[in-house]
């Protein structure tokens, strides 16, 4: 009787150890997976992303041009340039994006929101940048030419409108001018192409 208890005993104590073995093993891989998510949502994680938009923007023909929009770390509209593909100067990423954002809210307002795009907005955008009062924009590439968000305006930090967004330019720049690169590359030996 008293070798039954104690094998009893023994059982016991060996699953306690094991169950509390296994739940140490767990949580120490829960720590873990919180470690790797934080460190990968970093600024350029989201870039990732506004880039692999881009990059469907070029399938069509479109310029490669990419957003995402993020509220509390999470992301919560994703779009690319269609001006091609919809025939309007109104579709660029970042008008799609907030448009999605808002819609997907209920409010226009994105207070607190930060955007990521792999271009410098243009005037239109960044007018629509500043009108939805989103917090932080995240930009790639600047661009000289037609960029208001510091190159030849810089709507976005423009003490005098009634919102002034915090701003960040350069993030994987390399990554997303090369983007456009290619693509105008391949356009260019296309047209040669054609001319021939
Ligand atoms: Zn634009």
């Amino acid at each position: 009787m008293f070798k039954i208890v104690s094998v009893l005993t023994d059982r016991k104590v060996c699953f306690k150890i094991s169950g509390e073995f296994r739940k140490d093993s767990r949580d120490s891989r829960d720590s873990k997976n919180i470690v790797e998510k934080s460190m990968e949502r970093n600024d350029e994680f989201y870039m990732k992303e506004a880039i692999r938009q881009a990059q469907k923007a070029a399938k069509n023909g479109d310029v490669p041009i990419g957003c995402v929009i993020v509220n509390n770390g999470e992301i919560v509209s994703r779009s690319y340039n269609k001006r091609n593909l919809k025939s309007s100067v109104l579709a660029h990423a970042e008008t799609m994006a907030i448009e999605k954002a808002a819609k997907k809210q209920g409010d226009f307002r994105l207070d607190g929101y930060e955007l990521y795009v792999t271009l410098e907005p243009c005037q239109m955008c960044s007018g629509a940048i500043v009108q939805s009062r989103i917090k932080r924009v995240v930009i790639g590439a600047m661009n000289p030419k037609a960029g208001c968000g510091g190159s030849i305006y810089n709507m976005l930090e423009e003490p005098r409108f009634n919102h002034v967004c915090e701003v960040k330019r350069g993030c994987l720049e390399e990554e997303c001018s090369a983007l456009l690169k290619e693509f105008f590359k391949s356009l260019r030996e296309a047209k040669k192409k054609a001319e021939k």
